[in-house]
């Protein structure tokens, strides 16, 4: 079910958590939260949810005001970082508790709580306590619970924080074919700018109860449209430049085509775009630099270096098993890149 938020603005004395916020959310779209500590993502997650009742605007469930409704109205799905499950009740238990609520009769139950159960691939867990499971097995049974009573929305708040990354890896994708297979409208939070990337139809940015910048992942990570957004998603190098006649000269690597603009910019390349050592001979745009830090990542290298007379950059550099990263720290080493890798930040 569609999910829009309409102007909504919400005041703890002196701190704006939320400084009207507008965000719709497609019928059956994974739709994430993104932002820093106290940009306001639980706020407003708890204004669609119905534990926090905003100052101004509206939130608007399948076109129905609820801005008003009270939680057990409003027909929402929720999972949260700490488990939340009833410790004295069974697997099972937990996941019919929210039909239980509902009053639905017994054998409807046992079939919807055995469904659910199975598609978290929990079937045979329904009598074990939560303290005979795994954090990612108890996290599965919240899921289950969340979607047994068939939600208008899902709501999701950092469901993976308190697990390790193999099995925060697993449940993501497992949380997201769920979703899909099951078309639920889904809104989900998180800090975590790579499960954003990995989980989301589309991603809208927060920053001090603002939401800076919505779209799918590919372009707010290719398309910044600002400064905060660039910085937040991925990594970024944001070389100021000075524009005039067409071209903005980049401190270190000289004259960039940059056709209309004028006065000071700044130009986003994504360290991945930053060629080094031999690769960076055939590039248009070329400097030098030195090495001053590197981190071995696996399938590749983040080399930090500082451009002789420019700024400090950083680049991502691909390995393979046989070959040695291209420098060590101290090396001085060609560095480069093409045009075309470049974004105009807006608003510098
Ligand atoms: P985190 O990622 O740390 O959970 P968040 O993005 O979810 O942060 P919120 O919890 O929504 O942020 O908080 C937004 C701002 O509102 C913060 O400055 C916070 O201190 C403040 N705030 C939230 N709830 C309350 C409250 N009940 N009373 C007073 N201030 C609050």
């Amino acid at each position: 079910m569609r999910l829009e938020v309409r102007g909504i603005v919400r005041r703890f004395g002196a701190v704006t958590a939320l400084d009207g916020v507008d965000l719709a959310v497609a019928e059956g779209e994974f739709l994430t939260i993104l932002g820093p500590s106290g940009s306001g993502k639980t706020t407003l997650l708890k204004s669609v949810a119905g534990f926090e009742i905003p100052d101004e605007g509206t939130v608007l469930l399948g076109g129905e005001d609820v801005t008003l409704a009270p939680p057990r109205r409003r027909e929402v799905g929720m999972v949260f970082q700490n488990y939340a499950l009833f410790p004295h009740m069974t697997v099972a238990g937990n996941v019919a508790f929210p039909l239980e609520m509902r009053r639905r009769p017994r054998p409807e139950i046992e079939r919807r709580v055995a469904e659910a159960l199975a598609l978290v691939e929990l079937g045979d867990y329904g009598g074990r306590l939560p303290r005979q499971l795994s954090g990612g097995q108890q996290q599965r049974v919240a899921l289950a619970r969340a979607i047994v009573f068939g939600p208008r929305l899902l709501l999701l708040d950092e469901p993976f924080g308190a697990l390790d990354r193999k099995l925060r890896e697993a449940l993501q994708l497992e949380v997201r074919r769920l979703q899909r297979r099951l078309g639920l409208t889904t809104l989900f939070i998180t800090h975590d700018q790579e499960e954003a990337l990995i989980m989301s139809d589309r991603i809208a940015v927060m920053d001090r109860g603002r939401i800076e910048q919505v779209g799918p992942p590919a372009a707010l990570y290719a398309h910044p449209a600002n400064r905060f957004v660039a910085d937040f998603l991925g990594e970024s190098n944001l070389l100021e430049g000075e524009a005039r006649d067409g071209a903005a000269v980049v401190p270190g690597f000289g004259a960039v085509p940059l056709p209309g603009a004028a006065g000071r910019v700044t130009l986003l390349l994504r360290p991945e775009a930053m060629r080094v050592g031999t690769e960076a001979e055939t590039a248009l745009l070329q400097g030098r630099g030195t090495v001053v830090e590197t981190v071995f990542l696996g399938l590749s290298a983040k080399l930090r270096l500082r451009v002789e007379g420019g700024p400090e950059v950083l680049a991502r550099v691909p390995l393979r098993p046989s070959s040695p990263p291209p420098a060590g720290e101290g090396e001085t080493v060609p560095l480069g890149f093409s045009p075309e890798d470049l974004h105009v930040v807006p608003g510098g």
